[in-house]
């Protein structure tokens, strides 16, 4: 059964995502919405697909495993890791995805590179970066972001496209664009020290915040809620 409303919440999130960019005045190709799946069912995806979505984002490794091959016929997903990624499960991880944007320490970097497949190329990689300051998040301290990108670039087997931040919630706009002008400073800074580095990509923004991300030069917006409804609480 076609689901309607998969549809017409990508064509909002489309839509509210060009009139950000308008409203930024960049061109509207400037960034691309990534479609975050996590708990979603893989029909669900398999709908978004069939509307021209192509990236998905999936936070928990044998959830994503799951779906991945039940949705094995459609082979133009490029599929997204964006969740926390302990060092037992970099060779799935390596394996079967195309991205990962929650890389916060070195260890992890070097297990993906080294059990990447020759075969698939390098993969594309994001440092996830702490702007917030919170004891409890993860991400790597801005003050440590430059050794961590030091040691991915020389890397093999990974492709440093850029930073991602998931900032603390904030209800004003104001509010919303320190960190993600801080992620930003940071990118930048990071591009001037490695040219050898694409260093093409900010991952920010999400359902709440996906205005003032663009406003801060967002590249890549993750939209979970806004394209696939509210999430039930993970047991
Ligand atoms: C869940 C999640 C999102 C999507 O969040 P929404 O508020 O539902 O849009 C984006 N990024 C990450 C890393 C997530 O875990």
């Amino acid at each position: 059964m076609p689901d309607v409303q998969v549809r017409e919440s990508l064509q909002r999130a489309r839509q509210r995502l060009a009139d950000a960019l308008e409203s930024a005045g960049r061109p509207a190709d400037d960034a691309c919405l990534l479609a975050v799946s996590k708990t979603k069912s893989a029909d669900l995806i398999r709908e978004a697909h069939a509307c021209r979505q192509r990236d998905f984002g999936e936070n928990y490794l044998q959830e994503a495993l799951d779906k991945q091959s039940e949705l094995a016929d459609l082979t133009d997903i490029v599929w997204h890791f964006i969740g926390p990624l302990q060092s037992n499960k970099t060779r799935d991880v390596a394996e079967n995805f195309a991205w990962v944007h929650s890389i916060d320490r070195a260890k992890i970097a070097r297990r993906l590179s080294e059990q990447r497949p020759a075969a698939l190329g390098p993969l594309n990689v994001c440092l996830q970066v702490n702007v917030s300051g919170e004891e409890s998040k993860s991400g790597v301290a801005p003050a440590d972001l430059d050794a961590l990108a030091a040691e991915v670039v020389a890397l093999p087997n990974l492709r440093l496209r850029g930073l991602m931040a998931i900032p603390a919630p904030a209800e004003d706009m104001a509010t919303q664009r320190r960190p993600l002008a801080r992620l930003r400073q940071l990118r930048d800074t990071l591009r001037e020290r490695y040219p050898q580095a694409p260093l093409d990509t900010l991952s920010m923004g999400m359902s709440d915040d996906l205005e003032a991300a663009i406003l801060e030069g967002a590249t890549l917006v993750r939209l979970g809620t806004a394209i696939f409804g509210a999430r039930a609480p993970r047991p």
